[in-house]
């Protein structure tokens, strides 16, 4: 995922990148290719760079338990700023490169957006009802048995004193 900036002229430029996942160093939940369209906008003091990534995950729903598939999206900009002196104090989207930078390799920085666009929660639907805690069953694919202990709400003192006890 290499652009060639040495000979480019100020103005708008698009790519698009469309590679296996393991050429990047991505691995497990990340499967298939990945795939990038990138806007880049060069001026002489600056290249604006937007990108938008395109993934395949396998995931394993946090509630059911079921392996499924999902295909994740992340946008991020960049502002690579030409600079004479050497700088090291980049930023997330902001990096200092010399007059004389030949290519920009989006590789890592596509490699680490696609790690945040994995969801804290990962479900294999918003509303997955998961599994029945007594008798395991998937409750997304219908009621189970199970009748769920309800106790009475005048008896809760009772209960917990019993549970203290035990
Ligand atoms: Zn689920
Ligand atoms: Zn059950």
């Amino acid at each position: 995922m290499i652009i060639q900036i040495s000979n480019l002229t100020d103005g708008d430029y698009h790519y698009t990148f469309d590679k296996k996942v393991e050429e990047i160093g991505l691995s497990d939940p990340f499967f298939s290719n990945i795939r990038v369209e990138s806007q880049l906008q060069k001026s002489q003091r600056q290249i604006i760079l937007s990108s938008k990534i395109k993934v395949n995950v396998n995931f394993e729903c946090d509630r059911c338990g079921i392996e499924y598939k999902q295909e994740l999206t992340k946008e991020y900009k960049i502002v690579y700023l030409f600079s004479s002196e050497i700088n090291d104090e980049d930023q997330v989207d902001l990096k200092y490169i010399s007059f004389e930078t030949d290519t920009i390799n989006l590789a890592p920085e596509v490699r680490d957006y696609a790690q945040l666009a994995i969801p804290m929660k990962k479900l294999c639907k918003e509303d997955c009802n998961g599994l029945c805690l007594k008798c395991g069953k998937n409750l997304n694919e219908g009621r189970c048995n199970c009748k769920t202990k309800e106790i009475d709400q005048r008896w809760l003192p009772l209960e917990k004193l019993r549970n203290k006890v035990n």
